[in-house]
Parts: C-alpha cells; sequence; structure tokens
C-alpha cells in the first residue's frame, strides 16, 4: 500500500457508491477518490458535483492507480467486475464491497480467483434509500449506520483495519460477522420486509378496485409500503443472490401468518392478543436498540432534570415500591428455563430486566406482558432454547450480561452478547474466566470486554472455585452453567454474597447446596415452573424508610417488601439509631422472605455503624447519611470505601451536597463523619447523575427550612420508575422540572 493520502476507486458511482465517495472525500481522511462506472454520465456528474477528485475511464487504469477498490455495482454485476479484476494485478491493494449479499459474492469470488484473495474484505453497509443512481448520492449516509464485515479465516488484518477505519470516517459503526450469518440476519431483517412490500403492494394494485384502494390507504399502509418504493433491479438482485436464506425468512413468515389465519378463523383470542402483545413489546426494544436509547427514556430524552424538593410535611398511608431488580432478572431467566408456565408479579419495568425478557423472547420462549408487573413465561425447559437470530442486545444490564454468560456457555447454539456502550466498557473476566475453566469457549474484545461472543456445544465440567471477591453475580453465573455441567460445581466467597440466585433455584425446585460461604450444585437437573411475586426492592424502600423514621407525625406502611438478609442492614442500622420499625406479614415468596414494613417516626440518635453491617447496607448508604444528619449527634461510618466507586463517588457526592445545606458531614477515605440533629436549610445540589443520591436528597427536603433543589435526576427511572409519584402521595412536596 502507498502511503498518503490513500487513493481510492469506487466501481459504481450510483447511490452507495456515491455517498461513499463524498462521505470518504468529504472525511477527515487523507485520500484521493477516483470514479469508474458503465455510464460515463455517471462519471461526469460525479465529477461536476465534487463527489468524485477524478473520473477514470477504464476499470483497468483506475485499478492500477488505486490502494482501495470499493465495488458498489449491483449484486449481480459483482460477478462480471470481479472476473474483469481477477486480470490486474491486485497485489498491495485492497478490494472491497458494498453488496447486500455475501454469500454468493464469496462464492463467485472463489470460483474466479481459486479462494478468496486474503486483500479482499467483503462489507455490506446498513443504510440505503429507495432513490438510487449518483443523483441520489448524499453525504452523511452512513453517519450513525451499522456497516457489516465478512472477514474470512485468511483475510489480512491490515485489510480489515484498513476498511473499518475508511467507514468509521464515514461516520459509520463497523461491525464483523460471518458470511453465513450475515446473509441469514439480512434476509429476515431486510430482505424479507422489502419482498413483503412489494407483494402486498402489487397485490392491491392488482385488484380492480385499486383506486379506491389507494385513495383511501392510511398512513399505516403508507408506512409499511414504503420500501416497495426501492429499486427493483436491486431487489431482483438480492433475491436471486440470497435465494435460500430468503426462502427460509418467507417459510418462518408464511408459517406465522398462517397461525394468525388460523387464530382469527377460530376467534383464538389468546393466540391473537398474545402474538400483537410480544410484536409489540419487541418492536419497542428494537426501537430503542436503533435509536440507542433506554426504555425508560421519555425522561432521559428530555435532557436533564431537576427536583424542587419543598420542606415539611410527613410520610402516612401504604406504598408498594417497584419490584427487586435482582429477583425480576432472575424470574425471566428460570422461568424460561423451566418445565411449565410460570406468573411473575411485581416485576421491576426497568430498562435492565425488561432487556433480559426480550434477550429470552430472541430465544423463542413465549413471554406474555409485562403488564403492570405481571408477567407469563412459557418455559421451554432446560434445553428448549433456540438460537436467537442475531446477537443479543442486554442494553445497560450488567448483571443480566454476566448471569446469560453462564447459561449461554452450556447451550449447543453459538451466540454473542452485546451491550450498549456503557457496558461495553465493563470486564467481564471475574466470570469469562472460570467459565473458562469449566470447558466454555468465549472470546472477548480487549481487556475481557464485550461483546461475549459464546461458542455453543461445549461438554462443560464442574469446577469448585475460590472467588477472589465476593460477588453475587459470578457465583450466580457459575450456579447457572453448574446446572448442565458434569459433576459438582462449587463457590466459595470471601464475604458475604447475595445469595437471590441460590433462594430462586431452590424455589423452582432445584436444589443448592450451601454450607458456610460455599455453595454448590449438581449438573443434569430440572427448573419447574412456579409463582413469584417479586418482593419490592428495598433499596428502593429505604428512601420511604428513612423518610418517615425523620419527619414527624409519619407513620407508613410499606407492603411485601424482600427481606432477604443480605439485604436488611438498612434495617439493622436505622434500629440502632432509634428508628421505629416493625415487620409483619411474613412470608417466603419463590424462596424469598418478605414482610410488610411499619414505620412510625422515632427521634433518631448517631451511631457507629458497625462495619458487619456495611456490606448489607451498601447501597442504602446515601439516604442513611441523610438520616444521620437528623439524628442528634455523632454518626461514623468506616470501611466503605466501595461507595467510591458506585454510580458516583457517592461519599464525595453526599459530602459535598450536605456541605451545600449546611450540614457538618466529613467525608473520609472510606466513610464519613455527621455531626447531626443541627437545622439545615436551602440550597442547591449535584446529584451527578446518580439517582440514589438524587433520590436521598429528595428525602432530606422532609426536614430541611427551605427548598432544596437538586439537578441532573433524570436517571432515577432507571431504578424507580415512578419515584416522583410515589414520593409524593406518601407526603413529600417534590416537583420536577426540565433545565
Ligand atoms: P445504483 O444506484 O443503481 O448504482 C449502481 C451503479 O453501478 C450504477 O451507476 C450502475 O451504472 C453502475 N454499474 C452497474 N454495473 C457496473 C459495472 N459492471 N461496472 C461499473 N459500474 C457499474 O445502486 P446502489 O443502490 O448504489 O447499489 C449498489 C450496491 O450497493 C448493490 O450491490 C446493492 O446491493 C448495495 N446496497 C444498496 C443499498 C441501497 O439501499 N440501495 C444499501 C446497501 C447496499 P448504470 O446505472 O449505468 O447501470
Amino acid at each position: 500500500m502507498n502511503d498518503k493520502p490513500l487513493s481510492i476507486l469506487v466501481v459504481g458511482l450510483g447511490l452507495i457508491g456515491g455517498s461513499f465517495a463524498l462521505s470518504i472525500k468529504n472525511s477527515a481522511f487523507a485520500c484521493k477518490v477516483s470514479g469508474f462506472d458503465l455510464s460515463s454520465e455517471s462519471v461526469a456528474e460525479a465529477l461536476e458535483q465534487g463527489i468524485i477528485d477524478q473520473g477514470v475511464d477504464s476499470l483497468e487504469s483506475g485499478v492500477t492507480q488505486a490502494d482501495v477498490v470499493m465495488l458498489s455495482v449491483p449484486m449481480l454485476a459483482m460477478e462480471k467486475v470481479l472476473e474483469q479484476l481477477s486480470g490486474f494485478d491486485l497485489t498491495g491493494k485492497v478490494v472491497t464491497d458494498v453488496g447486500s449479499c455475501k454469500v454468493s459474492l464469496v462464492r463467485a469470488a472463489e470460483r474466479i480467483f481459486g479462494r478468496v484473495p486474503t486483500n479482499l474484505l467483503p462489507g455490506h453497509p446498513i443504510a440505503g434509500s429507495e432513490k438510487s443512481g449518483v443523483a441520489a448520492a448524499k453525504e452523511g449516509l452512513f453517519k450513525g449506520h451499522k456497516v457489516i464485515i465478512t472477514p474470512l479465516p485468511d483475510t489480512e488484518p491490515e485489510v480489515i483495519s484498513l476498511v473499518r477505519k475508511l467507514w468509521q470516517a464515514c461516520g459509520a459503526e463497523v461491525n464483523a460477522m460471518d458470511v453465513q450469518r450475515h446473509d441469514e440476519v439480512l434476509a429476515l431483517t431486510s430482505h424479507l420486509p422489502h419482498l413483503l412490500a412489494f407483494s402486498l403492494v402489487d397485490t392491491l394494485a392488482g385488484n380492480p378496485e385499486n383506486q379506491d384502494i389507494f385513495r383511501y390507504a392510511a398512513g399505516g399502509f403508507r408506512d409499511f409500503t414504503r420500501i416497495a418504493g426501492s429499486d427493483p433491479v436491486m431487489w431482483h438482485d438480492v433475491a436471486v443472490g440470497n435465494k435460500d436464506a430468503i426462502l427460509t425468512a418467507l417459510d418462518q413468515f408464511s408459517a406465522g401468518v398462517e397461525n394468525l389465519r388460523q387464530a382469527i378463523i377460530q376467534q383464538d383470542s389468546e393466540t391473537m392478543l398474545g402474538t400483537f402483545e410480544r410484536a409489540r413489546a419487541a418492536r419497542n426494544h428494537f426501537a430503542s436498540m436503533l435509536e440507542r436509547r433506554a426504555y425508560m427514556t421519555k425522561e432521559l430524552e428530555n435532557g436533564s432534570q431537576t427536583y424542587v424538593a419543598r420542606p415539611g410535611g410527613s410520610i402516612t398511608g401504604e406504598l408498594r415500591v417497584p419490584g427487586d431488580k435482582s429477583i425480576s432478572h432472575r424470574s425471566i431467566m428460570l422461568g424460561a428455563l423451566a418445565e411449565g408456565v410460570t406468573e411473575v408479579e411485581g416485576f421491576l419495568e426497568g430498562e435492565d430486566a425488561l432487556a433480559t425478557l426480550q434477550a429470552f423472547r430472541d430465544m423463542g420462549v413465549n413471554i406474555e406482558g409485562p403488564h403492570e408487573g405481571k408477567v407469563t413465561i412459557h418455559g421451554v425447559g432446560m434445553k428448549g432454547l433456540k438460537q436467537p437470530v442475531g446477537p443479543l442486545y442486554l442494553g445497560n444490564a450488567g448483571t443480566a450480561m454476566r448471569l446469560m454468560a453462564g447459561l449461554m456457555s452450556a447451550q449447543d447454539f453459538d451466540v454473542t452478547l452485546t451491550g450498549d456502550h456503557s457496558l461495553s466498557g465493563r470486564p467481564m473476566g471475574r466470570v469469562v474466566n472460570p467459565l473458562r475453566d469449566m470447558g466454555a469457549s468465549i472470546e472477548t474484545t480487549e481487556g475481557g470486554r464485550p461483546p461475549l461472543v459464546i461458542k455453543g456445544g461445549q461438554k462443560l465440567k464442574g469446577i469448585d472455585y475460590d472467588m477472589p471477591m465476593a460477588s453475587a453475580q459470578v457465583q450466580s453465573c457459575l450456579l447457572l452453567a453448574g446446572m448442565y455441567a458434569e459433576g459438582e460445581t462449587a463457590t466459595v466467597a470471601p464475604g458475604i454474597v447475595r445469595d437471590h440466585t441460590n433462594r430462586m433455584l431452590a424455589g423452582f425446585g432445584y436444589p443448592v447446596a450451601v454450607e458456610g460461604s460455599r455453595v454448590a450444585i449438581q449438573g443434569g437437573g430440572a427448573l419447574t415452573a412456579t409463582a413469584i411475586d417479586v418482593p419490592s426492592d428495598i433499596s428502593s424502600a429505604a428512601f420511604f424508610m428513612v423518610a418517615a423514621s425523620i419527619a414527624e407525625g409519619s407513620d407508613l406502611t410499606l407492603k411485601h417488601v424482600g427481606i432477604n438478609p443480605t439485604r436488611t442492614g438498612v434495617i439493622d442500622i436505622l434500629k440502632l439509631m432509634g428508628a421505629d420499625i416493625t415487620l409483619s406479614n411474613l412470608q417466603t415468596v419463590g424462596g424469598e422472605p418478605v414482610a410488610d414494613i411499619r414505620i412510625k417516626y422515632a427521634p433518631l440518635k448517631g451511631i457507629n455503624i458497625p462495619e458487619e453491617l456495611v456490606p448489607l447496607a451498601i447501597d442504602e448508604f446515601p439516604v442513611l447519611f441523610v438520616a444521620a444528619a437528623c439524628a442528634e449527634g455523632e454518626t461514623l461510618l468506616t470501611g466503605a470505601e466501595e461507595l467510591r466507586v458506585k454510580e458516583s463517588d457517592r461519599i464525595q457526592s453526599m459530602a459535598d451536597g450536605m456541605a451545600a445545606l449546611g450540614i457538618d458531614a466529613q467525608a473520609k477515605p472510606d466513610g464519613m463523619l455527621i455531626k447531626g440533629g443541627k437545622p439545615f436549610g436551602a440550597g442547591t445540589v449535584d446529584s451527578h447523575g446518580d439517582h440514589r443520591i438524587a433520590m436521598a436528597f429528595a428525602v432530606a427536603s422532609l426536614r430541611s427550612e427551605g427548598e432544596i433543589r437538586i439537578l441532573d435526576c433524570a436517571n432515577v427511572a432507571t431504578s424507580f420508575p415512578n419515584f416522583v409519584k410515589l414520593a409524593t402521595r406518601a407526603g413529600l412536596n417534590l416537583v420536577v422540572s426540565g433545565n
């Protein structure tokens, strides 16, 4: 390859070729772009429009000068162009293409060259429009869109790297995929919808009443058939080029339509509603994936949010706070693998748990809901999951990714787990390494980060694993993999680990042996469907426990709160401070202990928080600091350095916020010293986008002498979707204002 500027030849100056030429020419990439097309008018127009720097009048002269040859001719012309290229010296050059089908291109290259040249990298931008020709070329066509490259085993790494850089310079995100898989995925997601749109419009156009039909066609028709305006030649070529995968996709679709047809004949409302509901949920999921945003983003979309919390009030009545996130995730996973139908109530309809739900739908599990916290999971049994069509997208859900890494390692199909930008930056080595010890085949990107590419069909064997950290996610991941492994899988934790997985496994009839810090499971068992009433999340309930404890005249009952002993530190700490908390209605649901918690106002006093309670209340310290600010005397927290690496540095964020309100709080490396009991006043605090800091200061307003403005609160919606509504119903004076 020559030195800069890179000489790029675009062959086929139509919509895609022209847009690529224009985008790369105007990017920061140092290059000179030449163009060749069968039509000399297209070349002249491209030159005139400034789409290319230079036109060439023969393919040979263009290729001779080029470092990179980008083929953007119609699919059926690709083979012919490759044949011509085979007559030229391609040494040191990179050849790539934009064709919509990849298997046919690779076969053509094999036929022509004997084997696919190591400098030929097939590619496909997932961007376009119904228009064609050079006049439709558009700079920015690929910005924010994906480009799939399909490297072959011996494609040169430098070739892959250069093609990636070119597309990235055009603003695209580049993903790699297997050639065959590309065609299967595109058959379903692009080719099938186009063929359906053509077919529908053609069917209606052939109707003698067509004038009337088109006259009265509503928005649905317009939306659904927009793509029937696409280039017929291109789609003919695609249908020819990707015949096998398209036929499979059409068969799948026909079976789905036939199902619906039968449901309509039999007036089977359950099937009809089930189909529509699942489709709607899947559509919403796709929409959020496509727009790279979370489910809960109505609030996030509006940009930053400020809470304005006014002083005074007391907290009374009965509340049920949202369901526990950890349990919501697990209910879907185990329900999906169980025999029979699992009914879930109180499911947290937050972004993370919904991502898990969608992942199992993508693996063929029939899941109804969620509707007001109710979810019905038709379990497929331990071996009933099906290979998803594409990667499983888990949004921001670290729990889902770590737990599913275990489950997916044991399936007999390949799967890729991906997530959003933030999840893609989190290291997964802590689960991947022990899973590999069990025999799993998992590839990660650098530093053990997602996506996780998991190869199916591996035989797992049990291991005895000394966990380097007390992590519920690691333990759960190995237990889930252990269900499929030969022999026993055991973990030993160096500290207290939240045990929701063991409990729920037991609730589904799968025994787990717990002996001190050793937790073990035997492979080869089965899960039996059950009913799960997801307990309210004690971490969400904690805000109201503190609120009722500090506001005079309060008397609040929080219903059905999970009181798993690994999570109840907040109750113990508040009681030590003198809070009036009583538990009633104790029961076990799906293996988890739950209770109603009644909190009455009581004057609090400062304490030294026992260090053994710290891991049991680690998420609750922001609001416990508020309790301490309202307590008579000093409260000292030590041994909680982990708070510095949560969603924000919670020690510093809380210390700064309390200082802004005039509270005497001194941050320590591993905790905080708070001298409480004195009045504190109005002020503005920054939550740093940390949901728990935001909610903690909202609670503080009950005792403040003036208005507290809390900045950057939109993230509250990800863990506690209806916080403001419940808080105001309970008695807080809280409003939201946009920035
Ligand atoms: P287009 O607008 O019709 O452009 C194709 C261009 O290639 C035309 O200018 C055509 O010239 C020229 N051409 C045809 N045979 C040639 C040959 N043997 N040598 C040189 N030039 C030749 O089509 P497009 O939409 O850009 O599609 C190009 C490729 O991109 C196709 O393989 C398609 O599968 C792929 N693609 C399209 C989209 C999309 O949405 N359109 C999206 C992704 C990928 P004439 O007009 O004179 O025939």
